[in-house]
């Protein structure tokens, strides 16, 4: 069954197909898959930064990222999304968003509306054209609809003429599934 993390990954794949030298950034490190795809996609040239709030989140990317040898490639930060801004100063490719919280961990210490709205925005500052951001946003419980709609709204109100906004979840599946938003800048 194909989870929406691989659509996403699938179309990170794509805008950095052929990018040379990439950054990327992993803006919820989490239980460390995005960070180690990222690994994997940037290639020896390239670098990671990866973001979370929890050490357990960010020990377990480390622990993955040891598994596959990739621990040079990518910086990990605990520090929240909404300052990588001062962490990161040059232009950067992708920036991947998987919204919610730390599977298996506390429930109640998770992305927040307000200060994912604030990475954002640093996240479209700091990307290069053809670069893309790909948000997860999940509706399925109360804080995360109200973030997909947060989402939802910056999405929407991006210009035309500077970015694409695609929209997408998998209609089929359990009520109110996760759903992805991307953003491409021209
Ligand atoms: N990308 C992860 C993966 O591949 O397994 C999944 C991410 S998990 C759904 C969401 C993570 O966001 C949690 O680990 C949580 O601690 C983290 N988080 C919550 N608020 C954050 C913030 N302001 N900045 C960065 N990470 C945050």
């Amino acid at each position: 069954m194909i989870k929406i993390t691989e659509l996403a990954h699938r179309q990170v794949a794509e805008a950095l197909h052929g990018g040379g030298r990439c950054l990327a950034v992993d803006a919820t490190a989490g239980g460390g898959r995005d960070t180690l795809f990222l690994a994997r996609l940037v290639g020896p040239g390239g670098h990671v930064y990866t973001f979370d709030i929890q050490q357990e989140a960010l020990d377990q990317t480390a622990a993955l990222l040891k598994q596959a040898c990739l621990t040079d490639r990518v910086t990990l930060v605990r520090a929240g999304h909404e300052r990588m801004a001062e962490y990161i100063e040059n232009a950067v490719s992708a920036v991947v968003f998987n919204l919610g919280y730390l599977p298996g961990g506390d429930k109640s210490i998770a992305t927040s509306s307000e200060t994912t709205l604030i990475a954002l925005r640093q996240a479209l500052h700091l990307l290069r054209p053809g670069g893309i951001v790909t948000v997860i946003a999940y509706p399925g419980h109360a804080l995360g609809k109200i973030e997909r709609e947060a989402v939802f709204e910056f999405c929407r109100s991006l210009h035309s003429n500077t970015y694409a906004v695609s929209h997408l979840t998998l209609i089929n599946r359990e009520y109110e599934p996760p759903e992805l938003f991307s953003i491409t800048k021209y």
